[in-house]
């Protein structure tokens, strides 16, 4: 059998995807857009996935990194199932329907600039029409008979609600192989959700490597020092903008912020979350307590649930959006997109980067070429939508918010499946972290991973 990487390979850490081709069957994992600026976002429009003969799509998660291709395959005739957890389908749901209508308008916005080009959407809302009825919702696992010769078991991730790892068990000319593909996965110290699994054997393993060269800093120091800024906007009426995708980090966000405001370490002040998807994203945690970790339930169970939207405000209308630049602090303010690339929080840091008192929390990845990318690297001005604004914000990285596992939890998750010395593939990692995971793989577990480039084929 073979596997074609379709993306997140050669060094870079979007557009997920992998084509499992076998003598009587193709499987896709993932089908997940390019993110990060323009040379990665025109990737969208040349790497198209043919749907031709696909029997299934796998989903492992949510995000757009993973899911983002899946409606140009319906929009190019894909009419078969795609599986994933309930959480990851109602997920991906809505993170399909807002890529749409982002898309949509960022092209009305250049072709209104630009009216020659004549740009046109990779896709638009209408394109979802069949996800739904298309979608196979599986459980933890249960194996799933996806294809011929082709059965696919689901395990916990810990990267995001609904997030799962797939190994899909193959026979093929009488042999019998298991290939592991990891999707993203999470630190064990984060909040609100459970822990990876780890999986009991395997004949080749795709492993994300997103931060394979280290650790995060502890999750407590993360959390001292977002008190720390907390306190701080406290004291300067100063504003806190928070770039975070609607999924996971706004979420463990406002679990933070509630505890705080629940335990009187700060008297709570306005926390906006600016965003109409996350407002929908709350609704789907709402339904899966069953997802949650020990610690959420204990609070929940105390009555202090501290994802209750009682403790922020939720703003939908652009109009509203608009009327939180008007506002003094104290106050949070946190809209996606996650790397700064779209959506409101481009708006709030036009009007706000200029300004001392402001305080950008950068609590996720950011993409080569990204804005985030570039207020992290200290740049001292920025172009948002095509106008110069100076940076006069203070810049907060705090990578312990990541919601990907460090450098030992990978190795902690990979060393389950090592029995038989399966082949490592190492993708969705920038080079230098992949290259640095591999060494260490090396070392610990005396296996060689490939460090393969975007189309390339594995061969099993
Ligand atoms: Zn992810």
């Amino acid at each position: 059998m073979k596997i074609k990487i379709l993306g997140a390979a050669g060094g870079e850490v979007t557009g997920s995807s992998y084509l499992v081709e076998t003598t009587t069957a193709k499987v896709l994992i993932d089908a997940g857009m390019f993110q990060g600026g323009g040379v990665a976002e025109e990737k969208n429009n040349n790497q198209i996935i043919d749907p031709i003969g696909i029997d299934a799509i796998l989903l492992t998660h949510a995000h757009l990194d993973h899911t983002g291709r899946v409606p140009v395959l319906l929009k190019n005739g894909y009419r078969n199932p795609i599986y994933a957890t309930a959480a990851t389908i109602e997920l991906a749901e809505i993170v399909l329907q807002d890529a749409a209508k982002i898309q949509v308008q960022d092209v009305m916005r250049k072709n209104k600039q630009h009216p020659e080009n004549h740009l046109q959407a990779l896709y638009t809302p209408s394109d979802m029409f069949s996800f739904h009825e298309l979608c196979k919702s599986v459980s933890l696992h249960t194996p799933i008979a996806i294809a011929q010769g082709i059965t696919a078991r689901f395990y916990e991730a810990g990267h995001m609600l609904g997030s799962a790892s797939i190994e899909l068990m193959i026979q093929e000319n009488g042999q019998n192989k298991i290939i592991v593909f990891s999707g993203d996965l999470g630190p064990r110290d984060q909040p609100i959700l459970r822990h990876f699994e780890q999986l009991p054997h395997a004949d080749l393993i795709f492993l994300e490597s997103t931060y394979g060269d280290r650790n995060h800093r502890p999750y407590s120091q993360t959390i001292a020092e977002f008190e720390q800024v907390v306190h701080q906007i406290v004291a300067e009426k100063g504003k806190i903008l928070i770039p975070a995708f609607a999924i996971g980090r706004t979420q463990q966000i406002l679990y933070h912020l509630a505890i705080l405001f629940f335990q009187n370490k700060v008297t709570p002040f306005p926390v906006f979350v600016d965003s109409p998807m996350a407002l929908a994203v709350q609704k789907v945690m709402n339904h899966h307590p069953d997802l949650f970790d020990q610690e959420a339930l204990d609070w929940q169970r105390r009555g202090a649930f501290p994802l209750d939207p009682k403790w922020f405000k939720f703003t939908s209308s652009v109009e509203e959006s608009k009327q939180l630049n008007k506002l003094d602090g104290p106050c949070v303010i946190l809209a996606g997109s996650g790397m700064c690339n779209a959506g409101r929080i481009q708006y709030h840091l036009k009007f706000n980067l200029d300004k001392f008192t402001t305080h950008v929390m950068i609590v996720g990845y950011q993409g080569y070429g990204s804005l985030g990318r570039q207020l992290i690297e200290g740049a001292k001005t920025v172009k948002i939508h095509g106008e110069e604004i100076q940076v006069r914000a203070t810049i907060h990285t705090l990578n312990g918010f990541s919601a990907h596992a460090g450098q030992s939890d990978l190795l902690l998750w990979l060393s389950s499946m090592l029995v038989d010395r399966p082949k490592i593939v190492l993708t969705h990692g920038e080079n230098s972290e992949r290259e640095a995971l591999a060494l260490q793989i090396e070392k610990k577990f005396a296996l060689q991973p490939l460090l393969p480039q975007l189309n390339e084929i594995i061969e099993i």
